[in-house]
């Protein structure tokens, strides 16, 4: 039998090891380990709102109204009134005809995949793809193809020898992002949309990153371009830029009642707590408000003033990716940068290829001037 332990010492060799880490305060832009103070740069809390004080008064009430624990899946009797209007406002704000909470992104991505394929049926997915979307396709049983990242040709490739070797009834299904969670860079929403209609298939959009921050009143990539009516299905979480949990898909009415009805992580599983809804519902509200437009604005602010300094491209979004190469190396720049005061990841395989690790920067509204000064400050020493 494999040992554990050896499995650890091959991680360990390889770089790829990884532990938990704990603070001591609420989440934010500082973070403090075992007695260490650091400037958090990895958090995806672009807005700042995890520790927003409307948000953390919602959960309270939600609390006092509706008790701790849901007690039971929603489709038994975990449903309460936050979840419906979570859902509810989800579908108005994404512009869809109807909304699905779940309780994460995960689950939303493995549950909605599960409940559109089948044996039989195909995805396409861009190979940056995040993993909760590619263990959705395998768990479906559909036949997994990728394309590489934005590759419109290859994509057209597959979506023409798929569509030759169609048996009627199957479904094609292309699942892109639209900031993708370690490059930073979004998709080519238009043109892909285009070859979905051409092929007649189907697309998903996972707006993890985007939701919040792009576009106006942070409605993500799909919505700013008007592009709605063309995607089947949005994903987005509210762990995110909405500093609360959970995650929906916006979809027609019809696919909808057919994932609430096939998604085993939804049917199987304790409806979240009603003040996780309320929260997430409270930070899509304050993403509309002038509140959002304020932080939204002050992000970008930020984004731009540490490319700047730094000397990079302004990303889509409010990821900045300092690609190195070799795993070792990197995690050595992320040594380097705590003992600087900085915590920004290593990020590795297998979350990104062998050979293409990087320092993964993510930026937030609450971020100072200060704290960005220190961060290009400390990158600048470690570069040389
Ligand atoms: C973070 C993320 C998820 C998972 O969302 P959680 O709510 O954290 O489980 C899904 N898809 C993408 C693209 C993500 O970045």
């Amino acid at each position: 039998m494999r040992d554990p332990d050896s499995e650890i010492q091959k991680l360990k060799k390889s770089n790829l090891y990884r532990e938990i880490k704990f603070s001591s305060l609420e989440a934010g832009t500082t973070f403090e380990d075992n007695g260490s103070k650091f400037l958090n740069f990895s958090s995806n809390d672009y807005l700042g709102l995890c520790s927003h004080h409307q948000i953390k008064e919602a959960a309270r009430n939600a609390l006092n109204s509706f008790g701790v624990g849901s007690g039971a899946s929603r489709l038994i009797s975990g449903g309460t009134l936050p979840h419906q209007n979570i859902e509810k406002e989800s579908a108005e704000f994404f512009d869809k005809e109807a909304a699905l909470y779940f309780t994460n992104g995960y689950c939303a991505s493995v549950g909605t995949l599960g409940s559109i394929l089948q044996k039989g049926d195909t995805v396409i997915l861009d190979k940056l793809c995040h993993a909760s979307l590619i263990d959705g396709s395998r768990l479906s049983g559909a036949t997994l193809r990728t394309f590489p990242h934005n590759d419109l040709e290859k994509l057209e490739r597959i979506l023409k020898s798929v569509t030759d070797n169609k048996v009627s009834n199957t479904r094609i299904l292309i699942v892109t992002e639209g900031i993708f969670s370690m490059d930073g860079d979004s998709s080519p929403i238009l043109e892909i949309i285009k070859l979905k209609k051409k092929y007649k298939a189907l697309l998903l959009v996972d707006e993890a990153h985007s939701f919040g921050i792009y576009g106006d009143k942070g409605k993500g990539i799909v919505n700013s371009k008007g592009l709605q009516n063309d995607v089947d299905f949005i994903i987005a979480t509210f762990g995110k830029s909405a500093g609360a949990a959970g995650a929906i898909t916006a979809s027609s009415r019809i696919w909808r009642d057919l994932i609430i009805n096939k998604a085993r992580s939804f049917i199987y599983s304790t409806a979240p707590m009603p003040s996780q809804a309320a929260a997430a519902l409270e930070g899509l509200r304050i993403i509309q408000s002038n509140e959002g437009d304020l932080r939204r604005k002050k992000l970008k602010k930020n984004i731009t003033s540490l490319c700047d300094k730094l000397n990079l491209d302004i990303p889509a979004g409010a990821i900045i990716p300092i690609i190195i190469g070799d795993e070792e190396t990197a995690l050595k720049k992320s040594k380097d940068l705590m003992k600087s005061g900085i915590l920004a990841p290593a990020i590795r395989y297998p979350t990104v290829a062998k050979g293409s690790a990087r320092i993964r920067i993510t930026i937030s509204s609450n971020h100072t001037k200060d704290c960005l000064l220190k961060l290009s400050k400390a990158l600048m020493v470690s570069e040389s």
